[in-house]
């Protein structure tokens, strides 16, 4: 059973986890990558911590669209936070099982399970976000009266994607709460690697006595993470990627690997700008709240190098002031 004083990780597991760059995310590649996310997080059960996981979506969801709105003639198209639903299911499935087969092989499967929750996060019906939608979703459009149908009928903002072409965008705004909390630590407390808040969670938004709707939109995981890790009182919040950490002056070749940073050091450097704003920006900025929020450390580093992350030989780590 788990230690009673054993400490709890939220883990954020990037697009690698899923998808390596180069393949094309054959079911074969999906599995592959898997099992080296479930064997880094079995680890993690072996030394004795307790364990929340969480996942981005993007390209699962990105492919989910794109299936939507080939079939939308044959099949009524279904909205993006259902699309935020599937993928749950699809990336949850895959990570419980591989998780699970990982505790049988290690002998542990007695006292561990794993389980994937469907779970809601509360944005707000007046965040600024929504006069302002950024990310772009689905596929590309090239044909001006397709778009002005698609703005009219489904009440889309269409935008010109500097990629090519013309694709729908969609907000991205900040997250209130965690909906399902109060069962997540249930389950971890209970001996269960929970695995919560994929894709940064699905977006909805509450009315005055609490009824839940989903909106179209998409949350950032590393911003979803945090809020879970902090709603289920992580002592440790560790999003992992496909770097080894947040550097100065990356991908030049004087680039520097940043080893500790205190949150107001961090909060100096993303002013900067110096953190990709798709990529390493948001990580740093989680990385932020949870250990300004919390009092405890954050930490980004390699999905290959957990253990290491741990014992302070690799990534990067966010201390409070
Ligand atoms: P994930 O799927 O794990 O969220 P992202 O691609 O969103 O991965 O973010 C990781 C990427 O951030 C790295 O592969 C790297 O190219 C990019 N990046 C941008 N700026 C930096 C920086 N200053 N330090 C490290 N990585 C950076
Ligand atoms: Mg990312």
């Amino acid at each position: 059973m788990f230690k009673k004083d054993g400490q709890l990780i939220v883990i954020a597991l990037g697009g690698n986890a899923f998808l390596q760059k180069g393949e094309k995310g054959t079911v074969e590649e999906q599995w592959k990558n898997v099992y080296v996310a479930a064997k880094e997080i079995v680890g993690l059960i072996k030394r004795g911590y307790k364990v929340v996981v969480t996942h981005g979506n993007g390209p699962q969801v990105g492919n989910v669209m794109e299936w939507i709105e080939a079939l939308k003639d044959k099949i009524p198209p279904l909205t993006m936070d259902i699309a935020g639903a599937m993928t749950q299911g699809w990336i949850g499935y895959m990570l419980q099982q591989a998780i699970q087969n990982v505790l049988i092989e290690e002998g542990l499967d007695h006292h561990y399970r794993a389980v994937t929750l469907i779970n809601q996060v509360i944005v707000k019906k007046d965040d600024p976000a929504w006069n302002n939608p950024t990310k772009y979703v689905g596929p590309y459009y090239y044909n001006e009266e397709e778009i002005e149908k698609l703005k009219k009928e489904r009440g889309w903002v269409i935008k010109p994607d500097p990629r090519g072409g013309y694709r729908r965008v969609v907000a991205s705004p900040d997250v209130v709460d965690n909906v399902e909390k109060e069962a997540i630590k249930l389950l971890y407390e209970n001996d269960f690697i929970v695995i919560a808040s994929g894709g940064g969670g699905i977006p909805v938004v509450a009315d005055e006595i609490g009824r839940l709707e989903g909106r179209e939109a998409v949350i950032d995981k590393d911003l979803g993470g945090q809020l879970l890790a902090s709603v289920v009182d992580a002592d440790i919040f560790i999003i992992l990627t496909d770097v080894e950490g947040a550097y100065i002056n990356y991908g030049k070749p004087d680039q520097k690997l940043l080893k500790e940073l205190k949150v107001s050091e961090a909060k100096k450097l993303l002013e900067q700008g110096i953190f990709g704003a798709g990529s390493m920006g948001p990580k740093v900025k989680a990385a932020i709240r949870f250990a300004e929020k919390t009092g405890k450390p954050a930490y980004i580093g390699h999905l290959y190098k957990l253990q290491d992350i741990l014992e302070g030989k690799s990534g990067t780590k966010i201390l409070p002031d």
